[in-house]
């Protein structure tokens, strides 16, 4: 059986490291890379062992749909790089938000959420929970007395995403978190856009983060994970049995995927940052631009925001082109280099045109209340040299007319 690794420093060690380091479980092998426990189950020396284990007087794993090592190693890592108390992985970062939102809660309770949601969050909040007779109202998050005025006395749960998808709108996440504590309800903060390095939620007061670690954490367009982070509390009241018992577990091999993936972040997430700033600030002095959103920029409608809570501005951009969805799709069909999908965080570049994949669903009115026109692109900035990828840009104006 794997063994903890022994505790080299009581002292945490810096994001970059723990990355790298982070959670590792050797096995009696010594093998240098994290191994894959591809396994269901575990085997027990004896009746009296599987009785011990399953009684919880003995530690160790029982299956896979509640605890893996190779899903175990890729908590911990999360969990210290978060700095949270708990932390548990989920399939996908739908599943990971579904539990987040669900676990504590029960009919007669009421949610409220910002409005600018990634598509399926808005759906779960918006419709599927009212089907089980809990209330949820949205609201614009930048604006604070919105969710002042929202608060009732059945409210348990606050949720938004900063920056948000895809305009990129930024959330001050400490007064949110103020405005949930003074209601006694719980703030779940989707921290996708900004990655675990450039945004703390939990540090700001949030009282969970939740991740889709398909995005930056995989960062090679590989597969699909979730996470949540808590405290203690959260997970072993709450988050724990909901899990186990209705089981959207991280498959081992994509936790061993992901693990992997966490060893590169630091260094991809920097480099597609520090494109994506030069991006932004070539492409908002075009003529053919409208409007352009970035977090790391002056211009950005929540600058002050942005500097308070985050220490870097993503890699992503937000920008709005002459022509509507036409002058859209003659843009993203200009590309060449940059890639039409609708993941983001890859190392691979990519566009995708909101209104017509990842919010179809909303009307566009709702679409309009959002800021998601027809002429809204959002570029994920990949890993490509930053003098191709401007080349690209060229390219792709050129084809706007
Ligand atoms: C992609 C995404 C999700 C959902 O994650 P999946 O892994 O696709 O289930 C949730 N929230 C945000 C902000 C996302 O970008």
């Amino acid at each position: 059986m794997a063994k903890k690794a022994k505790k080299s420093s009581p002292k945490r060690l810096r994001p970059a490291t723990e990355l790298v380091h982070g959670g590792t479980l050797r096995s009696q092998f010594g093998e240098t890379s994290e191994a894959l426990f591809m396994t269901q189950g575990f085997v027990y020396a004896s009746a009296e062992a599987a009785a011990a284990r399953f009684s919880g007087e003995e530690p160790g794993y029982i299956y896979s749909r509640f605890s893996n090592p190779t899903v175990a190693m890729f908590e911990e890592r999360m969990r210290l790089l978060e700095g949270a108390g708990a932390v548990r992985s989920a399939a996908t970062g739908m599943a990971a938000v579904t539990a987040a939102i669900l676990c504590s809660l029960k009919t007669g309770d009421h949610v409220v959420a910002a409005k600018a949601l990634f598509g399926s969050c808005r759906y779960i909040v918006e419709d599927l929970v009212p089907r089980y007779g809990i209330t949820s109202t949205l609201v614009d998050g930048t604006d604070l007395d919105q969710w002042r005025n929202a608060m009732t006395k059945n409210t348990k749960i606050l949720f938004l995403e900063s920056p948000t998808n895809p305009t990129l709108e930024v959330v001050d996440i400490a007064a949110v978190a103020e405005i949930a504590h003074k209601a006694g309800a719980r703030l779940i903060v989707d921290n996708v856009f900004a990655t675990p390095l450039q945004q703390k939620p939990l540090q700001l007061g949030a009282d969970v983060v939740v991740y889709s670690a398909t995005k930056h954490i995989d960062g090679q367009g590989r597969c699909l994970g979730g996470v949540i982070l808590s405290d203690e509390k959260f997970v072993t009241d709450h988050l724990h049995n909901y899990l186990r018992q209705t089981g959207p577990s991280l498959s081992p091999f994509n936790a061993w995927v992901l693990l992997k993936g966490l060893e590169t972040l630091a260094v991809r997430v920097e480099r597609q940052t520090a494109s994506a700033a030069k991006l932004a600030d070539y492409l908002a002095g075009h003529k053919k631009i409208k409007r352009l959103v970035y977090p790391g920029r002056a211009d950005h409608p929540q600058a002050d925001i942005v500097k308070k809570q985050m220490s870097a501005g993503s890699n992503l951009i937000a920008f709005e082109v002459k022509g509507n969805r036409a002058g859209a799709f003659k843009m993203a069909n200009g590309f060449e280099i940059i890639k039409i999908s609708n993941n983001l965080g890859d190392a691979k570049s990519l566009v995708t045109h909101p209104s017509t994949t990842t919010h179809q669903r909303l009307s566009e009115e709702a679409r309009r209340e959002l800021g998601i026109t027809q002429g809204l692109l959002r570029l994920s900035v990949g890993l490509e040299d930053v003098e191709d990828l401007a080349d690209d840009l060229d390219r792709g104006l050129a084809a706007l007319g």
